[in-house]
């Protein structure tokens, strides 16, 4: 486990069967996905039209604003209805957003570099080589098919050989090796393989890297899916259990040991659910901060050899282990004690298969998408494949692909306009703590050497990170992926012991999305979201500071939402508030998360978002949007102008900014997947993110003249920062 990187946007962490059809919730309710608005017609199928040729850049248009509407009472509408009503949602994507567009752009960049690299070619370079072969073994459709299950064949049988309870833990240490489903890199781990293991910043001294160990074991995005009685929740569930009957059998099992099988998976999976932390107790990095040593771990789990364990992963000895869920480690012992050797290997088997699904055979592959993007997120078809293999690219080796995405998409003269705008954004909070009227003089003095302490990384890393250990070859995707984890999964737990490296990133170049991390004290910009409708170098300041300025003020604030307040200038858990000023700031966040705690008609009736989940996002877009606009202030100010001046087009500034900032979030939701986001997803749905803060700020009411009563100006407005 990692504590959560705070994203702009959503990031699945569940499923990487999920994430690769989808592209990824990653970007969900951010940005991602394709096309323009064309559709093409074929073979009496409406297909998106995911040609470079269709994917056009979104640049901020005030002509788009539906002026037949009132911005007072609806202004999400108001900025996106036009575009709403022209951008339907393609049938392969679970939503449909104005950064659609650049997600095809990029992807349609990357696929160039793919192409040009995979002939096999000896004058290519080690990168060109690693990523060309890795793109043809997976465009392979043909061989892929032809292979047919025969790459699953030899991990099946290791399972079935395993003997004794005892052998279980190596088997797991296999299979975090080589499973991107079975270990989850990154900050949540609750779908790995039984449970996680990394290395891990230590929360109470950031400068050691210690080894962590998290809830696991589930296949579905987490808990809520196995426990939740509600009709719709109880329908997924069965819908799932019907999914693991044909998974097994499609593997080659018998309808009647399918059958059995899919029972065992789901009462063991269910159990597991029951003994995990929730994702609201698990926001609070107080909660899951529980030091053992190895002598109490292995007693946790006497059942775990946890000396095999760490042997067989290789990890270095630490200095103590973080258990963040001692309470699931006990109730999975005593499953462990409980259910015969034989539930366990059906388990494994079914890790293997689901693991394994997206990169095999088309029958697999269907399955795979029937369940986890149809029935979960709601689209209607597969991405082409293409874009899925763009997509496992950039997640196996992206840093060597976003080599090539950075020389192409991201000039000098961008890195150096995002740089101001960062320093001006962050010289706008020092002013906004120094004006509090709520927080003393010593915890604001705090709060400056906090901001003073976080490194701004604008674009892509400094040094790139080496895949030369990785062992791609043309004739297996579902190897290369396997190699690609395995040196992934070693390169988090090899940091064991090790210096913390500060200029590392979490996010490749080429993803549209960004994020603050607590215990580096760093905000990270890829070069992928530095791009239209985002970052505009066309465009004046009211237009970019309302957009990537409004995502650059998001991250900042992460820094000082409820979790981040908690760590420190050098990512130390560590309280650095008066206790009165803590206390301020808890009635503060109460409002939002108040504010927040909403039925979502978008997601079904009853449907009902939990205002504690999202409360540092929506916290971080209230203040974001705050420093967005005094930035913009600031830089209309030196040169001599007013946010109240006309700019371009006859708008105020002041307008154009709030526009440019919901026309950043214009989207259309399938309603599956806003139940999916409501349930998993500590964002708000794209709606929220505008009307509910538009409607804490009097400055936008200034903007358009809105009034008391009128639904953009809440009577109980709340302003943390
Ligand atoms: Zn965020």
């Amino acid at each position: 486990m990692h504590f959560p990187k705070r994203g702009y946007m959503s990031t699945s962490r569940f499923c990487l069967a999920f994430l690769l059809i989808l592209t990824l919730t990653a970007t969900v309710f951010g940005q991602s996905v394709t096309v323009s608005s064309s559709l093409a017609t074929s073979g009496g199928v409406v297909a998106a039209d995911q040609t470079k040729e269709a994917a056009k850049l979104s640049h901020f248009d005030p002509d788009l604003v539906d002026k037949t509407l009132d911005p007072c009472n609806d202004f999400y509408k108001y900025a996106c209805n036009k575009w709403l009503t022209a951008n339907p949602i393609p049938p392969d994507q679970a939503f449909w957003s104005t950064g659609s567009g650049l997600q095809l752009w990029n992807e349609n960049l990357l696929r160039e570099t793919l192409e040009a690299s995979s002939a096999d070619d000896p004058k290519r370079t080690a990168v060109q080589k690693q990523i060309g072969d890795y793109w043809a073994a997976c465009m392979d459709e043909s061989g892929i098919e032809a292979a047919g299950l025969k790459p699953l064949q030899p991990e099946l049988d290791r399972i079935a050989a395993l003997k004794s309870k005892k052998e279980i833990t190596v088997e797991i240490a296999h299979l975090h090796h080589r499973y991107p489903g079975a270990w989850q890199g990154g900050d949540n781990q609750s779908n790995s393989a039984f449970f996680g293991f990394t290395g891990s910043q230590d929360f109470d001294d950031a400068s050691k890297v210690v080894a962590a160990i998290d809830q696991g074991g589930l296949s579905l995005p987490n808990r809520d899916f196995y426990l939740n009685t509600d009709e719709k929740s109880v329908e997924i569930l069965k819908k799932y259990r019907a999914h693991l009957q044909k998974m097994f059998a499609l593997a080659g099992e018998s309808e009647a040991q399918a059958t059995a099988d899919a029972g065992v998976v789901i009462e063991l999976e269910t159990a597991l659910a029951k003994a995990q932390m929730d994702n609201v107790k698990r926001r609070d990095p107080k909660n899951i901060n529980n030091k053992m040593s190895l002598a109490q771990v292995r007693e946790l789990t006497p059942s775990i050899d946890w000396d095999a364990y760490l042997k067989a992963v290789k990890a270095p000895a630490s200095e103590h282990y973080i258990v963040t869920s001692p309470d699931f480690f006990r109730a999975e012992e005593k499953l462990l004690q409980e259910h015969p050797l034989e539930h366990w290997k059906t388990y494994m088997r079914w890790q293997v298969i689901h693991s394994s699904a997206p990169y095999l055979n088309k029958a697999m592959l269907d399955e795979n998408f029937d369940f986890f993007a149809h029935t979960l997120a709601g689209a209607e078809q597969e991405r082409p494949r293409w874009r899925r293999c763009v997509a496992a690219a950039d997640h196996d080796l992206g840093e060597a692909l976003g080599q090539a995405y950075v020389d192409r998409a991201f000039p000098p003269e961008s890195k150096a306009r995002t740089i101001q705008m960062v320093h001006a954004i962050e010289q706008a909070l020092t002013g906004d703590i120094q004006s509090l009227s709520w927080m003393s003089a010593a915890t604001k003095q705090q709060a400056v050497i906090k901001l003073k302490g976080i490194e701004d990384k604008i674009g892509y890393p400094a040094r790139w990170q080496d895949y030369s250990s990785v062992k791609i070859t043309r004739d297996s995707y579902l190897n290369n992926v396997s190699q690609a984890t395995s040196r992934e999964f070693e390169r988090w737990v090899a940091k064991v012991g090790k210096p913390v490296d500060r200029a590392e990133w979490t996010m490749t170049p080429p993803t549209i999305n960004a994020y603050y991390d607590p215990q580096l004290n760093t905000i990270n910009f890829p070069a992928g979201i530095l791009q239209p409708p985002f970052f505009d170098p066309s465009k004046d300041d009211a237009v970019n500071f309302g957009a990537v300025g409004m995502v650059i003020g998001h991250e900042i604030i992460h820094g000082f939402d409820d979790q981040g307040r908690k760590f420190d200038a050098h990512g130390n858990l560590r309280d650095w508030w008066t206790a009165d000023d803590g206390k301020q700031y808890d009635e503060r966040g109460k409002c939002i998360s108040d504010e927040y705690t909403q039925d979502v008609p978008e997601a079904g009736e009853g449907v009902k978002q939990n205002g504690l989940l999202t409360q540092g996002e929506d916290t971080a877009d209230n203040g974001g949007i705050h420093l967005a606009l005094n930035a913009t202030a600031a830089a209309l100010k030196a040169q001599g102008k007013s946010l109240d001046d006309k700019g371009p087009d006859g708008w105020t500034y002041r307008q154009r900014f709030f526009l440019s900032y919901a026309y950043s979030w214009c989207a259309n939701v399938r309603p599956e997947i806003a139940r999916l986001a409501v349930t998993t997803d500590p964002h708000s749905l794209p709606v929220f993110r505008i009307d509910n803060v538009v409607s804490n700020m009097p400055e936008f009411a200034q903007a358009f003249g809105c009034k008391a009563g009128q639904k953009m100006v809440r009577a109980n407005a709340c302003r943390v920062w």
